[in-house]
């Protein structure tokens, strides 16, 4: 009875938990980097927002328009041009619902996140692979694809992509590009203003630079037109008033994410240096770092039975050795160098 495009669909492999490899080694102390979460989590603001919170048994409202205003103020589009969905991923799998018909190309630079592809899969799409450059830049595109995909900063290579480039593509294909932002605030070079173009859709999450990933809340820049028919696939409800209540007051207090980001880009530029003395490190313009080693996944292995969980990126379609280490607070950092040294 389940559809036969299922059969080629890999499950979704998430970074293991603290709990499971408290339990698999008996520790006491376990420090995850491994899923890109903001250490520093959420601003006292949205604590204060969720405070008196009661309403759980009412509907949330169809469309948090007050949400989407911040939002669009936050990024500098009109608020007719903003969408949200449960997470980037909500997001994803809406915009899928609307642009891919079975048989459509979908082209997808790899590595990269692997959600895409699951997604072209459950949808019967004809999936384009396309190659990267040693830097892990984009290095072609397919101009009969109906959607591409690009994401910038890229999961899980930390590596940004040439704006020109990404116009370019964005000018010669015939469908769809959907630029995944999800670690924008990490970065300067953003690409966020190529959401003028009318087919291009840029996708950001309240997941990572304002530390709200349990809340499932993300957000698109798409044209006008798009945006009324997103509202149609949208499932209705899918955003909790919680998720809206707490994303207006992350926005309200933009200073302490800036804050976050700052420590955490400091942190990752230390970090980088560190891990050389081990693995082969790509340059990243994400809270995250792209490491290559010969032996990764007894790396992995020690570093997990120490208590640090970092993402053994074996099932990355196109990685090869690689590890992808999530930058954390400074004494969290610290004990991975710790556990290396012992390691090495
Ligand atoms: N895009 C990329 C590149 C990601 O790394 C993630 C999170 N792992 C997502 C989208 C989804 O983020 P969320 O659904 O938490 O907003």
């Amino acid at each position: 009875m389940i559809r036969k495009e299922l059969s080629e669909v890999p499950e979704y492999v998430p970074g293991k938990s603290v709990e499971e490899i408290k339990r698999t080694y008996g520790l006491e102390k376990v420090v995850k980097l491994a899923s890109n979460e903001n250490p520093y989590g959420a601003s006292p603001k949205v604590f204060e927002a969720l405070k008196n919170f009661r309403d759980f048994h009412v509907y949330p409202p169809k469309d948090p328009i007050e949400l989407r205003e911040r939002i669009a103020e936050y990024v500098g589009f009109p608020e007719k041009m903003i969408v949200v969905g449960a997470g980037l991923d909500g997001v994803l799998e809406n915009v899928f619902k609307m642009f891919v018909n079975k048989g459509d190309v979908v082209a997808i630079p790899i590595p990269t996140f692997p959600y895409y592809e699951i997604l072209a899969k459950i949808y019967g799409a004809k999936i384009k692979f396309l190659r990267r450059k040693e830097n892990f830049e984009t290095a072609e595109f397919d101009e009969r694809a109906k959607l591409t995909i690009i994401c910038s900063p890229n999961n899980p290579t930390g590596n940004v992509e040439n704006f020109e480039f990404v116009r370019e593509v964005v000018e010669s294909v015939k469908g769809i590009v959907f630029i995944d932002e999800a670690y924008a605030e990490f970065t300067e070079k953003r690409l966020t203003k190529l959401a003028e173009y009318e087919n291009v859709i840029v996708g950001r999450t309240f997941s990572k630079a304002f530390g709200l990933a349990n809340l499932r809340i993300g957000y698109a820049i798409m044209n006008e037109n798009f945006a009324r028919e997103y509202m149609k696939v949208c499932p209705p409800f899918s955003i909790s008033t919680i998720a809206i209540l707490a994303a207006i007051a992350a926005l309200d207090d933009i200073e302490y994410m800036n804050k976050a980001v700052k420590k955490i880009v400091a942190e990752r530029s230390r970090l980088e240096k560190a891990l050389g003395k081990y693995f082969r490190v790509y340059p990243s313009e994400a809270n995250f770092l792209y490491v290559e080693a010969e032996n990764s996944d007894e790396v992995c292995y020690e570093l997990e039975r120490r208590g640090v969980i970092v993402r053994n990126l074996k099932n990355f379609r196109g990685v090869k050795n690689g590890i992808r280490i999530t930058v954390g607070k400074p004494e969290e950092n610290n004990f991975l160098l710790k556990a290396l040294e012992e390691i090495f």
